[in-house]
């Protein structure tokens, strides 16, 4: 992790990065470390962490070894309604759609609910606004290209960009956080529209 504001006492400077342990049990003789998913060999995995300080004489429960996402392939298969192009009736949200994260994945789900509501009805759904977060993910995972896809988080860079000259006033470099202010003011006036036309 990065040690952003963590000031090592004895030294008065930042380490160059520090390790976060997760306690898993009430004993507290169990620890997670957070994001060490890897590909090395169990015992090359124990020489190696035994050299961060701290953790010399650890005895390790579990090794770190990466795991499998399971999603289809959505730009493929998927529409802007989450719904299955060759089924319409079946919506697929989370990790499977092909988002990633727990955020991403409850907020996939929200929508699928709410497209579900809409079919039931016997309304076609309209897809969230792109210039929403929900909108610009799921229009990401169902346009992305095909052959590279992977599962995908929320980023900034996922919205659409704001318009060259707007840009160009704010500047480009110097503000980011005024262009993300004015994306997130549109992101929810767009939102608060589109539940007010999709309500029932
Ligand atoms: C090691 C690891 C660390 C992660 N850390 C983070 C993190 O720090 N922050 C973050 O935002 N995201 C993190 N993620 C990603 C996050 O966990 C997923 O994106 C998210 O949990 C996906 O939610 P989901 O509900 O779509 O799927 P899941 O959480 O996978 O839930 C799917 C559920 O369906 C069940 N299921 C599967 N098949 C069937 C079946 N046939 N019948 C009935 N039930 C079934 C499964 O048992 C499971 O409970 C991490 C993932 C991993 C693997």
């Amino acid at each position: 992790m990065k040690p952003v504001g963590l000031t090592d006492p004895r030294t008065g400077r930042w380490p160059y990065a520090v390790v976060q342990l997760r306690q898993e049990n009430l004993r507290a003789d169990s620890y997670n470390l957070v994001g060490f998913q890897n590909h090395l060999k169990f015992g090359e995995q124990a020489r190696v962490l035994r050299l961060i300080p701290g953790l010399e004489n650890a005895a390790f429960l579990r090794y770190g070894q990466i795991h499998r996402n399971t999603y289809i392939d959505a730009p493929n298969l998927l529409t802007e309604t989450l719904q299955l192009r060759a089924h319409p009736s079946v919506l697929i949200a989370g990790q499977l759609s092909g988002v990633e994260g727990y955020t991403e994945s409850i907020a996939s789900g929200l929508l699928a609910g709410r497209y579900a509501a809409a079919l039931a009805r016997g309304i076609q759904p309209t897809p969230a606004p792109r210039v929403t977060a929900n909108g610009s993910l799921t229009h990401y995972i169902t346009h992305a290209e095909s052959k590279r896809f992977q599962p995908a988080n929320i980023t900034f860079d996922l919205l659409p960009p704001l318009e060259e000259d707007l840009r160009r006033r704010i500047g480009d470099k110097k503000d980011k956080k005024e262009r993300h202010r004015i994306q997130c003011d549109r992101a929810l006036a767009a939102w608060d529209q589109w539940l007010t036309e999709s309500a029932d």
